[in-house]
């Protein structure tokens, strides 16, 4: 088989529209070339992100219509915290708006003093802002596969484990915690291993460190272990998602992603005991009461459904394949990427591709605009753009990739809409040098990448 089909059929549907390069052109230059800032409107086929964009399933939609709206102790609260509760095993776990209030109710509680550092495997970026804005120190630290992308590999998303120890020995107390990201969004989507996710918490026992995990993508790194790591071939997902949270003392979770609803985020405490009392605090301060944190009850209803939902290997499997059957087609026309294919984006290294542009030139944002130019397609950088100034110099940094990331929202575009993007890709892949960089004109001083105006360099 070429690929593996959709295990869903198509009960609505919404149009999108077609422009002409001309519109597009002066759609991008009114936007000042910024993906953020483009209409959706004017976009054929959106893959900037796979976060929140999915569509929800018929179970879903009949959920919300039983969302219970009491401002306490609503009947979708119950039904999310059973669903939830049975497939995480944590004692506390807290709806919230989405990931990063996750993040902002608990970096602070971890983070003691000033300086402190928290190490991952690779922070996402809202991730990386919060532990800075909490006062500590954020630290990449992902095993070396994960740096070389032309290097194949079935868990790049790990945790260099002889590196964290390295970590701590230099800083020992100064070490506030340790974030898991599964999967490994920044460096491709890559998935982490049971193994190293059980090596690392050994290791942050050991030394009494906290391990949050950021489990945006549980579903999908579980069915990777399923499919590449040994022993794992029989097991459910939902048993191996179960082992995995067994890695982790507390978690954050963007549920805009595996559990495919367009609004919503968790935050789980393994033990209910004092840190749950500080988080129950910041989030009645922040989110909202206990029993809703800033969401619907209808949005708590259709989230209990969609974690399950997420679980589902015939689900995965078709979601995983439609991300290598891309994958597939740009390995063909030569075009390179981080590889294997992630579970969610395919990760196309737009600094090899682009050679002749540096990286204060923004070769993922390059890449990024002329597919939008060319094609309608919708992508975003994940590289030197997007990485924030050195908080203390002001300095650019440099990122270990110049990444356009083609992210697949869950349940929307067919297998068509894949052949149209690695057309795309393969046209520009022909004539590299005709793609211009990028500088920018104005930048804020956090998450620039969302608001900055650039220009082409001519
Ligand atoms: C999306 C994401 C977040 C942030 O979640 P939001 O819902 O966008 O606030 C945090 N971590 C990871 C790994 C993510 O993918």
């Amino acid at each position: 088989m070429k690929y593996i089909p959709e295990p869903f059929k198509i009960k609505m549907v919404e149009p999108i529209a077609m422009t002409s390069r001309e519109e597009r052109a002066n759609i991008l230059a009114r936007a000042h070339y910024n993906m953020f800032g483009l209409p959706a409107e004017s976009v054929y086929i959106d893959l900037l992100t796979d976060s929140g964009t999915g569509a929800m399933s018929d179970a879903q939609w009949a959920a919300v219509m039983r969302g219970d709206e009491a401002y306490s102790g609503g009947r979708s609260y119950m039904h999310l915290m059973d669903v939830a509760g049975s497939i995480f095993g944590y004692s506390y776990i807290q709806p919230v708006h989405q990931g990063r209030a996750a993040e902002k109710v608990l970096m602070p509680l971890l983070v003691s003093r000033p300086g402190q550092l928290v190490v991952a495997n690779t922070f996402f970026d809202t991730t990386r802002a919060h532990v800075g804005l909490a006062g500590g120190r954020p630290v990449d630290n992902v095993c070396s596969e994960g740096l070389d992308s032309a290097k194949v590999a079935p868990f790049k998303g790990n945790m260099d484990v002889a590196g964290l120890e390295k970590l701590i020995a230099e800083h020992g107390d100064d070490i506030a915690a340790i974030v898991m990201t599964v999967t490994n969004n920044s460096v491709g989507g890559q998935p982490v291993s049971l193994q190293n996710m059980r090596e690392t918490y050994e290791v942050a026992h050991k030394y009494a460190i906290p391990v949050c995990l950021d489990a945006a993508r549980y579903a999908e790194n579980a069915y990777f272990i399923h499919e590449r790591e040994e022993g794992c071939q029989d097991r459910s997902l939902r048993d191996i998602v179960a082992e995995m949270f067994r890695y982790g003392d507390m978690f954050v979770m963007s549920a805009k992603k595996d559990a495919i609803v367009n609004m919503g985020g968790l935050l789980g405490v393994r033990e209910d005991g004092e840190l749950a009392e500080k988080v129950k605090s910041n989030v009645i301060s922040f989110e909202g009461y206990l029993t809703y944190g800033g969401l619907a009850g209808r949005d708590l209803e259709a989230l209990a459904v969609g974690l399950e939902e997420g679980l589902d290997m015939d689900w995965q499997r078709y979601r995983v394949g439609q991300i290598q059957y891309l994958g597939d087609q740009l390995e063909e026309a030569g075009v390179p990427f981080q590889s294997p294919v992630g579970g969610h984006a395919v990760f196309i290294d737009a600094g090899r591709m682009l050679p002749h542009l540096e990286w204060k030139q923004y070769p993922g944002h390059a890449l990024a605009t002329q597919l939008y130019l060319d094609a309608g397609i919708r992508s975003c950088d994940i590289g030197s753009y997007l990485m924030d100034r050195d908080p203390v110099t002001q300095e650019e940094q440099q990122a270990p990739f110049e990444f356009t990331r083609l992210a697949v929202p869950r349940r929307v575009y067919t297998q068509s809409h894949m052949d149209v993007v690695a057309e795309a890709v393969t046209k520009i892949a022909r004539e590299p040098e005709k793609v211009p960089g990028y500088r920018i004109t104005w930048e804020p001083p956090v998450l620039r990448h969302f608001t900055s105006r650039l220009e082409p360099i001519r």
